[in-house]
Order: structure tokens, then sequence, then C-alpha cells
């Protein structure tokens, strides 16, 4: 009838030491950066039986992508992830095949999903999402400019005044170098930033002034996240985690494209035909117990603390806790949930309701199930 599951961990290297612990179970004494609750092939969720044990049984085995179209995951972060962005449903399909064809050799896409991904705070949470206002973003270049001697970023700021934020990407990779990242903290300061975008600029030298793509940074915008705000990433939407503790739900896909700030391959011919220009990140000003209903979103999240949310049948569901037991009622059974883990229910799967007894995190897709 429903299914309980517990995350599978990823312990990336920007991932906070035993950060998940609480919901993982476990330390590892390493990075924890993702749990995935989902059937995704890169990490299905191990089941568990009624005392959490695992049973080495996973999701994965009994749905398919169909009927668990997303993918939630708990994200601690304790430094800045690469700046990426997603590929949309057409070119994630395109690109996926002609990898499979051979006609691109490089690994490029994961599977053949759009990933559209939702972010919602546990905790204080930074983040660069979306381009940066257009005039500050020439500032912030001519700021960089006047620190370094020689240093010439004309045509780089004469397609962002032209509003062509992708075009001045290539020219920022040429012009980088550690140096050059290097004057960004204070440049920042120049041009009158707060001091949490400076601080977020210092993190951005300290562990990737060698990086490549580091400069594209200044021409992203910066965002903070209270505990239960959100933000709704559309595919093609340029972002970087910068650090905090969250939960993302997104469409079931692992499809990351990046430009920088990371150890991993970086394609940024790939990038720039990802980037939509016309789309840009939806900022959500709620709190716990508001419905998070993104624009264009395939799902709709709450985060629940106490009281109870209806989980119909008819589309996928899943409920997450988070701190507390929270309880899903059947017409005929109830189930308990404890902190990291999930209750997972397919369209089949009979009305359920969530009774909240600690923070819950309720989600559920927006595509019906026809019968
Ligand atoms: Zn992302």
């Amino acid at each position: 009838m429903s299914l309980v599951v517990r995350g599978a961990i990823k312990d990336y290297d920007w991932g906070i030491i035993d950060g998940l612990i609480r919901w993982a179970g476990e330390s590892t004494n390493a990075p924890q950066a993702e749990l995935w609750y989902g059937i995704h092939p890169g990490g299905p969720s191990p089941l568990v039986d009624s005392k959490g044990e695992a049973t080495g049984d996973d999701l994965a085995r009994h749905f398919d992508v169909e009927s668990i179209p997303l993918l939630v995951k708990l994200l601690a972060a304790a430094k800045p992830l690469s700046v990426q962005v997603h590929p949309n449903k057409a070119l994630a399909a395109s690109g996926y095949a002609a990898q499979q064809s051979g006609e691109e050799s490089r690994r490029v896409f994961s599977d053949p999903f759009e990933k559209t991904e939702l972010l919602v705070a546990l905790q204080d949470f930074e983040a660069f999402a979306g381009w940066r206002d257009k005039q500050q973003a020439i500032e912030f270049l001519t700021a960089i400019e006047a620190l370094n001697a020689g240093l010439d970023l004309t045509s780089a700021k004469s397609h962002l005044a032209g509003g062509n934020f992708k075009a001045a990407l290539p020219l920022l990779i040429e012009a980088n170098s550690s140096v050059v990242v290097s004057s960004m903290a204070v440049a920042a300061k120049n041009i009158g930033l707060d001091g949490a975008q400076v601080r977020a600029y210092e993190t951005v030298i300290a562990e990737y002034s060698n990086d490549a793509g580091a400069l594209i940074t200044p021409l992203l915008a910066y965002l903070f996240l209270a505990k239960g705000e959100a933000v709704f990433l559309p595919a093609g939407v340029p972002h970087s985690y910068i650090r905090g503790i969250g939960v993302e739900v997104m469409t079931s896909s692992d499809n990351v494209v990046r430009l920088g700030l990371t150890n991993k391959p970086v394609f940024v011919d790939h990038a720039l035909t990802a980037i939509n220009d016309e789309l840009h990140p939806q900022i959500m000003r709620v709190g716990i117990g508001d419905l998070i209903w993104p624009v264009n979103a395939p799902f709709v999240v709450r985060l629940l603390e106490s009281g109870s949310e209806r989980m119909p049948k008819g589309a996928y569901r899943i409920a997450l806790a988070i701190e507390g037991k929270s309880t899903i009622v059947f017409e005929d059974a109830e189930i308990t949930i404890h902190p990291g883990t999930a209750a997972v229910m397919s369209a089949e799967d009979p009305d359920a309701e969530v009774q909240a007894h600690g923070l819950v995190a309720v989600i559920q897709s927006t595509i019906l199930t026809q019968h």
C-alpha cells in the first residue's frame, strides 16, 4: 500500500561533515551532501521495515519513473556547489540520445529527463540563483577591472548592457585567472554589496580561486532564504547553492550541466544551449504551513509542523519526516515515519492523510494519472 524508505546517501566533497546525521541515521565521519528519496538509478532509496531497519530491497525494484516522477533530497552544503544549469525536456532527450548513439562522445547527460528543482530552506540558506541586476553586474565587473591593471572586460560588459548575459560567459571564462578571481570579494565590497555577499565571494575565492569558471559568479544574483522559504528553478536558470541545509524537490533527473566551481567536467557549450534567459528563479517568501506551488512546477510542497494534510490518490505522493514522528493515516491502516524516513505512495495507493507531530515535508505530484 505504502512503502517506507530511507535516503540513499551521497558523499560529495561539498557536503557538511556528518551534516545529515539526524536523517542518515549514522555517522560517516565524512561529508554528507545529499540523501535521495526516489527511484533514480543514481541512488534508489532503500526500503525499511516498521522498525526502520533496511530490508535489503529498494524502491526502484517496485516502481518506474512513470509511477515515481519526482526525486526528493535532503541537502547539506558546507561550501558552494558547482555553477550549473539543468536541461529542459527537449534538450535532455536529444542530448541523451546523441550520447547513446555515439554522436556525442562525452558523458554530459545522466538520463533523458528535464530537471526542474525547488529548494526549501530548513535553516538559513544562501545561493546564487539567476542573473544579477544588469547595472550591478556591470558595476561589479568594472570594480574587478579597477583592481587588476591591464584587465579589459569591455566586451563582456557590453553584452551585459544589451541584456545578453549568455554571451558574456565565454569571455569571462577566458579572462579568468586566480589573481582576478581573488579580487572579487574586494570588488563586491567596493560596489557596496552587503557583508553576506562579500563573505560569499570570500568563500568562492578560498575554495575555488583556481577554478576556470569562478569569474562567472559576479553575474549571478545572491539569494538568502530563511527557514521555510523556497526558490523554484525552472530548467535553464543558472544557479549555485552556497551554504545551508534544505529539502530539494525535482523531476526525477540528475542532469547537471556545469560551468564552474567544480572538480567535475565542465561543458560550457552545452550549458550555453541549456541556459534560457527568458526564465527566472521564483523566490517564495513563505513559511511553515504555507502551500508552495510554483508556476509550471509539476509538484506542490508543504512543510507542516502540526495539523494535517490530505494526500488523495491519483498522483504520486511522498511525506518525509524531518523532526519528530508523523503519521500517515489510511482508511484502514496507519504508518509512522521517523526523521529521515519517508512514506511513498503511488497514484494507485489509497487516499491518505498526514498528521504532523513535528516537521514533515509533504510533496504531491500535480500530474494526475488517468483511469
Ligand atoms: Zn541545480
